[in-house]
């Protein structure tokens, strides 16, 4: 239902993530969580309110370079801590949050379970973590496994990733909203403004079909090619 995505050093990763889930509690939703990429990947979520996601936060709070969040509003698998976003994949690199629906999400499950993946939920989100780990196996850099995953899916997504030890975010979207921040010292990402707008007004609206790569220094927008496309930057009226 909600993302939001944070990398960059002018703010906590954590603090971002938990503010912009605040935040997007509007929109309703029944579980929520957070994924922080450091030298390992950090994965918290839980059924329920944010306030219970906040309770389940270790005392000491989660350092990292970048992360992912999500508030979830279910449609395939029942509001659980297992089906709560972020997903993982099986040896734990990266780290997935979507909204929407993936239509071809049994087919592509069937074959990775006959490939020997095994699945932590029922959700329909799942087989993008898998896919991204196969084609990892395979050779691919994080952002050509992305792109590839991203390339099976039929349906509506916007969908976020982070890897194990790195700070850049991936993201693309289909018929569902995906809008990035651009901070002084960092990159924000939200299914919707109100996600990160206490931390910068100036945006980039993705569009169908495309595709970011968002680290502190720079956001990367690429068509379903992978031809960079130019995007205007919009400043957010807005009276605080
Ligand atoms: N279809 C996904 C799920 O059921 C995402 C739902 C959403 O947009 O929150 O987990």
């Amino acid at each position: 239902c909600g993302i939001i995505g944070y990398t960059g050093s002018e703010n906590d990763v954590l603090e971002v993530l938990m503010s912009g889930l605040s935040n997007l509690e509007y929109r309703g939703y029944d579980s929520a969580g957070v994924a922080i990429a450091n030298d390992s990947l950090s994965v918290e979520k839980r059924e329920g309110e944010v306030s219970a996601l906040e309770d389940a936060l270790p005392e000491t709070g989660i350092d990292g370079l970048a992360g992912i969040g999500h508030t979830r509003w279910s449609t395939h698998g029942p509001p659980s801590d297992e089906n709560a976003h972020p997903h993982t994949d099986c040896t734990d690199q990266v780290a997935v949050v979507h909204n929407g629906i993936i239509e071809n999400y049994q087919d592509i499950r069937t074959t990775l379970e006959d490939d020997g993946h095994t699945f932590q939920s029922e959700t329909d989100t799942e087989v993008i973590p898998h896919l991204i780990e196969d084609a990892l196996a395979d050779g691919a850099n994080p952002e050509q496994a992305f792109r590839e995953a991203v390339s099976r899916l039929e349906g509506s997504y916007a969908v976020a990733a982070v890897f194990q030890d790195s700070e850049t975010i991936y993201a693309a979207r289909h018929e569902s909203p995906l809008v990035l921040g651009l901070g002084d010292d960092g990159h924000y990402l939200g299914s919707d403004v109100p996600a990160f707008l206490e931390y910068t007004d100036r945006v980039i609206y993705l569009e169908d079909g495309q595709f970011a790569r968002m680290t502190p220094d720079e956001i990367v927008v690429t068509d379903r090619e992978g031809a960079v496309v130019e995007m205007a930057v919009d400043t957010v009226a807005w009276d605080p």
